[in-house]
């Protein structure tokens, strides 16, 4: 048996071909004020939280069939079982929301899931959020809502996996911090240039098997 090694995805263009806030934001008209929140320049963090309360009063019910409308990328599934046999720990480290990435996780049999916690009263969002952070305690130059390289250096350490067994897929610059950290770190189908500069394993093809090509 070998030893045990660890992949974390992204959620949003990466496990999924699509993004839940923006599946969220056309449905309930809010698309304008979404990308204004984010060409704000605040720091990532503060427009995850903004972002947050635009969804207040939405229900679970309007989250989970917002996921559900969205599909996996191309060949996701058949990705996952292959690193599943090469004795992968597998998760998403996203910084959209865990009832979102916990029903993927679900879905695909996975591992972990750190994302950003929404609270939920009586089945509505109150347009508040918990945050896990992280790059305050590493000094992580990325300040957004789940700091990808700490949650990536968590699980490792969790799992007894050490850092040069892992692989780390994202697609846009909020994956930097976690691509750089791992010992495999690929872009995949990138979305900006940052993240396109931050590795030279770039998958330029809508097919997650050919993340399979980076990894032994
Ligand atoms: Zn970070």
């Amino acid at each position: 048996m070998v030893a045990a090694r660890l992949a974390a995805f992204d959620m949003d263009g990466t496990l999924i071909d699509g993004r839940l806030v923006f599946a969220l934001a056309e449905r309930f008209d809010l698309a304008l004020k979404v990308r204004e929140i984010q060409a704000s320049g605040k720091p990532g963090s503060h427009q995850t939280k903004d972002i947050a309360e635009l969804f207040a009063g939405l229900t679970e019910k309007d989250m989970e069939s917002a996921i559900r409308s969205i599909p996996l990328t191309k060949n996701c599934e058949r990705v996952i079982t292959s690193l599943r046999k090469k004795n992968y720990r597998i998760g998403i480290i996203s910084d959209s929301y865990t009832i979102a990435a916990g029903f993927i996780a679900d879905r695909l049999g996975l591992d972990f899931v750190a994302a950003n916690e929404l609270e939920i009263v009586d089945g509505k969002l109150t347009g508040r959020v918990e945050m896990p952070l992280g790059w305050e305690k590493i000094g992580c130059f990325c300040k957004i809502s789940v700091c990808k390289r700490y949650h990536l250096e968590k699980y490792a350490r969790g799992f007894g996996v050490p850092i040069e067994d892992t692989i780390a897929v994202g697609d846009t610059k909020s994956d930097i911090c976690m691509i750089q950290r791992a010992s495999t770190g690929v872009a995949f189908m990138p979305k900006d240039e940052q993240i396109a500069n931050a590795t030279d394993k770039v998958v330029k093809e809508p097919d997650l098997l050919r993340v399979l090509d980076f990894v032994s």
